[in-house]
């Protein structure tokens, strides 16, 4: 039998009863004969107070130790599932981030894994059939010894991470929803589970809103050849039936999906805030004026439109940008304003941005004008288009994105029967 690794989200490790749930998890599958590491998040609603309480201690707060605190829930979850697992009879172990250690860059807050060295948990597997419970989210900056986490949502990261390293079979991703589904089903009742979907369209489903996986696991998953499989937590692990494939959606190579939906599934985000710029004069280096202090106060740009000029001197410019940063980012805009020479200025935090995805377009023309016209039969104004090979992404207002996510996924057929 091989070597697993299982990662439990928030709502999964919730309250105690739950952590005796996924210990009877872990301990099916010890008993099945594998090595398993399980990688824990924090208790549903813990991350999310501790950033809080970071907050309120002081809004402008040095980042080092922001993780120090919110690294912290993590802490606690792989403590208790070591104690619920040894509780019914499985040798096991936490592991901090730190001990193990997994090492990552000095982005604070949003740190990238660089190395983790699976060969003392390896050898414990082999030597103690010891499981080992991993903190998700954190890890360590080896030349400063401080504490880092990855970004929320971070422990998938972790997880995918940790498979690499042991070089386990699979990484099974249990959660509150039995599968990537063609798009969020708590929006729209009727999506429908796969049973397979392409790393890519993963890591596009991820960056443009599916929360369902962080982007960065997928990119890591795609690196190391990990297979990673999303399943429930809340199905009786007595209940399953070790013979038989449990539902879920596995996350792999383009190569194993047989069939090919044009369009995979449709995601959305409401992250979003919209900025034009009137009147700016239409020459060689403005957008270069824009962006770049933009891109020097780190913040990102996403979908970009010029308008054609209509006197050949003066444009319009839209783009969009995170919502959490658009004060920011017009602070920039308005102090570069001298070198960008513009009109006007004006922005738009009610936007949202949705978007089909399927590594099928490439192979179909067309299947844009099916969104366009989905979107104007039901009033939708679109502000902003951007594409690439297998996505397709519009702005809206957002008051109408569950109506237009709705309205597509019954266009493009994704509906259950
Ligand atoms: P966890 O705490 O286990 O990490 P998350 O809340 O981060 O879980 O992610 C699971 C949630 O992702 C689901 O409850 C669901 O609402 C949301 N989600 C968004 N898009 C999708 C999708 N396409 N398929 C499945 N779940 C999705
Ligand atoms: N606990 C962290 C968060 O809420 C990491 C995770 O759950 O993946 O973002
Ligand atoms: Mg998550």
């Amino acid at each position: 039998m091989g070597r697993l690794v299982m990662k439990f989200g928030g709502t999964s490790v919730a309250d105690i009863e739950r952590i005796r749930n996924v210990a009877r998890h872990v301990k099916r599958e010890v008993a099945a004969g594998h090595e398993v590491a399980v990688v824990v998040s924090a208790m549903a609603g813990a991350t999310n107070r501790l950033v809080e309480w970071c907050r309120e201690a002081s809004a402008l707060h040095d980042a080092r130790e922001y993780d120090t605190v919110v690294a912290s829930g993590e802490q606690v979850t792989s403590g208790l599932l070591a104690i619920a697992l040894q509780a019914a009879g499985v040798n096991a172990r936490s592991w901090q981030g730190w001990q193990l250690p997994i090492k990552t860059s000095d982005a604070h807050g949003s740190a990238r894994i660089l190395d983790i060295n699976g060969e003392e948990l390896i050898k414990r597997f082999k030597e103690r059939k010891e499981v080992a419970v991993v903190s998700g989210f954190q890890g360590i900056y080896p030349d400063t010894g401080r504490v880092t986490t990855l970004g929320r949502g971070g422990s998938d990261t972790s997880a995918v991470a940790v498979a690499a390293a042991i070089r386990a079979e699979r990484c099974d991703i249990y959660t509150d929803v039995d599968g990537v589904y063609t798009t969020d089903p708590r929006v729209v009742p009727r999506a429908r589970r796969l049973d397979k979907i392409a790393f890519e369209e993963m890591l596009e489903m991820a960056s443009l809103g599916a929360k369902v996986m962080q982007v960065r696991s997928i990119e890591l998953a795609m690196v190391h050849q990990v297979r990673v499989f999303v399943r429930s937590s809340f199905d009786k692990p007595e209940d399953i039936d070790p013979h038989t494939a449990p539902p879920g959606t596995l996350i792999c190579d383009e190569a194993e999906i047989m069939e090919q939906q044009v369009v995979t599934g449709i995601a959305f985000s409401k992250d979003e805030a919209q900025i034009s710029i009137r009147r700016v004069q239409d020459k060689p280096g403005v957008a270069a004026s824009i962006f770049g202090p933009l891109a020097e106060a780190n913040i990102n740009v996403d979908m970009i439109v010029q308008n054609v000029s209509e006197d050949g001197r003066r444009t319009d410019l839209t783009f969009t940008v995170a919502r959490s940063e658009l004060s920011r980012a017009l602070d920039a805009i308005e102090k570069a304003a001298p070198q960008i020479g513009y009109k006007e200025i004006s922005a738009d935090a009610n936007v949202a941005k949705v978007s089909i995805i399927g590594i099928g377009m490439r192979a179909h023309p067309g299947v844009a004008q099916t969104m366009f016209r989905t979107l104007s039969d039901k009033g939708i104004n679109i502000q902003v288009i951007s594409t690439s090979e297998i996505k397709v992404s519009v702005l809206i207002a957002e008051e109408y994105v569950e109506l237009a996510v709705r309205a597509l996924h019954s266009a493009y057929e994704l509906d259950t029967a």
